[in-house]
């Protein structure tokens, strides 16, 4: 606690955390909160899990302290964005949890529930609004909240906010809130239009980064078994069954392959829900809190339902199917590992997908370990009339000069060519060969 204390938090906040039992600031914490206490603006470059909204929340909750206003009808005193529903929710239950010894006020807006109860809870204005961006402009539409009294602007997972298509939501909140503020921009991945984002609406800003933009979490331990697209979910539905006490996260691509994986791992007698974009935020709700409870033991999700849920306790993230977009790997296997835990990323790799796991090496710098099957020869769309000679293989995958044969890769039997082609595994992988 003496070194949450060095960092300058007022004692009312202080004992707050205390008592939810954060007792050493986190890295980003430890850097963070002494800029943002004064008053700089921020470029925070950080894995989710790693206490992000600590190191912007309790800062911010110090200096609206300070100043002793109350907040105007209609009117936020400082303004979060968030990309998806479950983590504004998020957001907002820690922000609560580290104001609830003080007058200030926190409310939380998303899409997917009746706007009516949000319009009349913003009628009395807010300390801190925490939103979707979609929903803050309906509202904003609609004359409900007003944000030019809005002295702080946190984007929280901006890359992701990027890639859900907000940035001309951005761009127009940006122009509402006041012009005189401060901002505080937290990305776990540093895209070029991440950049452009922060060279328009940072001012002079600190760059905060408690890893390299792209790495992966360190405490997780990754692993890929290669296998047939058809043949992955009875290898899942074994591997979960086989361990009766892990909390899983499985990520599937779309909505429709996350609801079907979902009902059979339920067939097969385990306990699953799903959250997806089919989903009403209630059923969201419920599943996260499900698993969050244990009464559920796996939750199939899309990247973007999923997308900074914090579920303490998820000891393995499975990816079904590999990210379109390597940097969502980093995201999703961040749900596990979260603050100071261990945990296991599985990825389950297609020929088809051989090539999303190459980026996803390309991105974190690490070659993930084999720990079944052997990598195929990725499968190379080929336009009609370019190419595309019937029976004409794709060259076999030489890039670490061992014949397609990965170091590290024990466990994996040697498959001959045709197997290669099927691209099954042979035997069930040892998953307990490496230190828990
Ligand atoms: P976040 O990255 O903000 O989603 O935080 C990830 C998890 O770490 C949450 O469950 C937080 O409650 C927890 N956490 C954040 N800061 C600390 C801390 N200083 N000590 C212990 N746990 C923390």
């Amino acid at each position: 606690m003496t070194e949450f204390k060095s960092l300058g938090l007022s004692d009312t906040l202080l004992k707050a955390i205390e008592e939810i039992g954060y007792d050493t600031p986190t890295p980003i914490q430890k850097n963070a909160i002494p800029l943002i206490l004064k008053g700089n603006d921020l470029l925070g470059l950080a894995q989710t899990g790693t206490g992000k909204t600590a190191a912007f929340g309790l800062p911010l909750a110090h200096r609206l302290l300070e100043e002793g206003r109350t907040p105007e009808p209609k009117a936020a005193r400082a303004l979060i964005l968030a990309p998806t529903r479950e983590l504004v929710n998020q957001i907002a239950s820690n922000l609560t949890s580290f104001i609830r010894k003080t007058p200030l006020r926190v409310t939380s807006v998303v899409g997917g529930v009746s706007i009516n109860p949000q319009i009349k809870r913003l009628g009395r204005g807010t300390d801190i609004l925490v939103a979707t961006p979609g929903r803050l402009l309906d509202l904003v539409d609609r004359k409900a909240v007003h944000l030019n009294k809005a002295s702080y602007l946190v984007l929280d997972e901006a890359d992701q906010m990027l890639d859900l298509g907000f940035i001309h939501a951005l761009r127009r909140i940006a122009g509402l809130v006041a012009e005189k503020r401060q901002t505080l921009l937290f990305s776990a991945t540093m895209p070029r239009q991440i950049e452009d984002l922060a060279r328009t609406y940072l001012h002079k800003p600190e760059r905060v980064e408690v890893a390299p933009a792209g790495k992966t979490a360190e405490r997780v331990a990754q692993s890929v078994h290669f296998m047939d697209q058809k043949a992955k979910s009875g290898f899942l539905v074994d591997m979960i069954c086989e361990r009766a006490d892990d909390t899983c996260l499985v990520f599937c691509r779309t909505k429709h392959g996350a609801e079907r994986l979902m009902k059979r791992l339920v067939a097969a007698g385990v306990s699953a829900g799903s959250i997806h974009g089919n989903k009403s935020q209630n059923q969201r709700d419920r599943a996260i809190k499900g698993l969050r409870e244990g009464t559920l033991k796996v939750l199939v999700a899309t990247d973007v339902a999923a997308r900074g849920i914090d579920i303490p306790g998820v000891s393995h993230v499975y990816n079904f199917e590999l990210p379109e977009v390597a940097e969502a790997y980093v995201h999703r296997i961040g749900r596990t590992a979260r603050a100071g835990a261990s945990g296991d990323a599985i990825s389950l790799c297609s020929a088809e997908e051989v090539a999303l796991l190459r980026q996803i090496e390309k991105l974190t710098g690490i070659e993930i370990e084999v720990a079944s099957g052997e990598a195929p020869a990725p499968v190379k769309l080929v336009r009609k009339g370019r190419n595309q000679r019937s029976g004409q293989r794709p060259a076999q995958h030489k890039a670490r000069g061992n014949g397609g044969q990965r170091s590290g890769e024990k466990s994996g039997p040697k498959a001959s060519a045709n197997e290669n082609r099927k691209n099954r595994p042979k035997r069930r992988p040892r998953r307990e060969n490496r230190a828990a």
